[in-house]
């Protein structure tokens, strides 16, 4: 009798990566501890690609799934759908964006997608700019915006994009550079790329970098491209799928660091706010959402089930302050961990905030990433009782941390500890 793993490997695509040497089969979750199918336990600090949000088996979200299963799983948009209108209204409230329109789709690819045909369509152009090091989801429009190696399989691309410096703080051309020159040098970059060209459409970007590792510009680079892409009409689109719903501790959206000149003209979501049920969707303004003259549908998008999870995630979420947790844990675990980090040579760099932590690591006494020992700490971490995540360009460079938002003091202590011996092990 086969393994798992065998038939895995059998049967699914060879670029659809597993963690681990000897993957683990995930079989049930609680809070923030998950198991595997040998009844070992781990405490979570990757949430399923930063998809948990909350707590893993989360009664109310359990509650709202199979009570919703139980009336109706499917009607389609051709019918009025209550949790779908109860949903976009209170994420449009949630925006930031005036006049705000929802779309939901059923993963975060599509909402990218959706954005991405939305802004060329309004703008009647298909240039778009894009950050260097970006992930924004793996169709061939979201791969057309990735500007992360590692996960781009193809330049062939319905888009023209240009790639514009600013996602990464320190390392490339500008990293030497004071905060206030970075701005200004990023600045003058997008001035005068959009001076050679004409009729951009729009400038996607993550305000935390996710597949990237965990990188971001410093506060106010996206406010200031604002007022240089405003004066050329080009549109922002803020890539939410992994720093919105709190995350980030400090700010609801990720955008919130860049606040000073207003939210994007487009905002997309996926990933924590189903807790796991399939949602991914875009807001924007209704001048721009409703400039598509032709019909438009997603199947799934929407569907009953996912939105009744999705509206007792949110209502669980907001109750709970999981933002002001994420800030408050997450700033004692950053804390512990570039004290951890300060004693350990390959650390180049701990960064990130509220519970979106990044720890990229070279080899010693050089800049060099060091993908080997990554690899080495989340196996180490996992023989702990730890499950961490990495990503990065630079050849997956760095350690990612995104716990649920419910993550406890003593859970973040323990995580740390774990960690700490998974460094010293390498
Ligand atoms: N945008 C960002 C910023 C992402 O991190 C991801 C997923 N990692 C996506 C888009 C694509 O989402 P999905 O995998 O749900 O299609």
């Amino acid at each position: 009798m086969s393994s798992l793993y065998e038939r895995h490997r059998a049967v699914m695509p060879e670029w659809m990566a597993l963690y681990y040497r000897q993957p683990v089969e995930i079989t049930h979750g609680e809070g923030r501890h998950v198991w595997d199918a040998d009844g070992n336990r781990y405490l979570d600090f990757f949430g399923g690609i930063l998809t948990t949000m909350t707590a893993h088996a989360l009664p109310e979200v359990t509650k709202a799934v199979s009570e919703q299963a139980g009336k109706i799983i499917h009607s389609s948009t051709l019918y009025l759908n209550r949790p779908m209108v109860e949903l976009a209204e209170r994420i449009a409230a949630l925006s930031g964006i005036p006049d705000a329109r929802v779309f939901f789709t059923a993963s975060g690819t599509e909402a990218v997608d959706t954005a991405l045909l939305l802004a060329t369509a309004h703008r009647r152009s298909n240039q778009v700019l894009a950050m260097r090091n970006s992930y924004h989801g793996r169709s061939f429009s979201a791969v057309s915006v990735t500007g992360n190696r590692t996960w781009s399989p193809t330049s062939l691309s319905p888009l023209q994009t240009l790639y514009v410096h600013g996602g990464l703080r320190t390392r490339g051309p500008y990293a030497g550079l004071t905060d206030t020159r970075f701005i200004e040098a990023c600045v003058a970059d997008l001035e005068d790329l959009l001076g050679h060209t004409r009729d951009v459409a729009a400038l996607i970007a993550e305000p935390i970098q996710g597949v990237g590792g965990f990188t971001s510009p410093p506060d106010g680079l996206y406010a200031a491209f604002r007022e240089v892409l405003d004066r050329h009409g080009v549109l922002w689109i803020a890539d939410e799928v992994q720093t919105g719903w709190g995350r980030t501790g400090e700010h609801f959206w990720g955008w919130g660091a860049h606040a000073g000149s207003g939210p994007p003209d487009l905002l997309t979501f996926a990933k924590g706010i189903g807790n796991g049920m399939s949602i991914g969707g875009v807001v924007a303004r209704a001048e721009i959402m409703n400039s598509l003259d032709a019909h438009s549908l997603s199947t799934f998008g929407g569907s009953p089930v996912t939105m009744a999870a999705g509206l007792a995630n949110l209502t669980h979420l907001l109750e709970h302050d999981l933002q002001g947790n994420a800030r408050r844990v997450g700033g004692l675990l950053i804390e512990r961990l570039r004290a951890i980090a300060a004693q350990v040579p390959p650390v180049r760099e701990v960064r990130g905030r509220g519970l979106m932590i990044g720890i990229e690591l070279v080899r010693a006494g050089t800049d060099r990433a060091d993908p080997e020992a990554v690899t080495a700490v989340l196996e180490a971490a996992r023989a702990g009782g730890l499950l961490i995540g990495k990503g990065g360009g630079h050849n997956t460079s760095a350690l990612r941390i995104a716990p649920p938002l419910s993550l406890t003091v003593a859970e973040a202590e323990e995580g740390a500890s774990i960690l700490e011996q998974a460094l010293y092990s390498i």
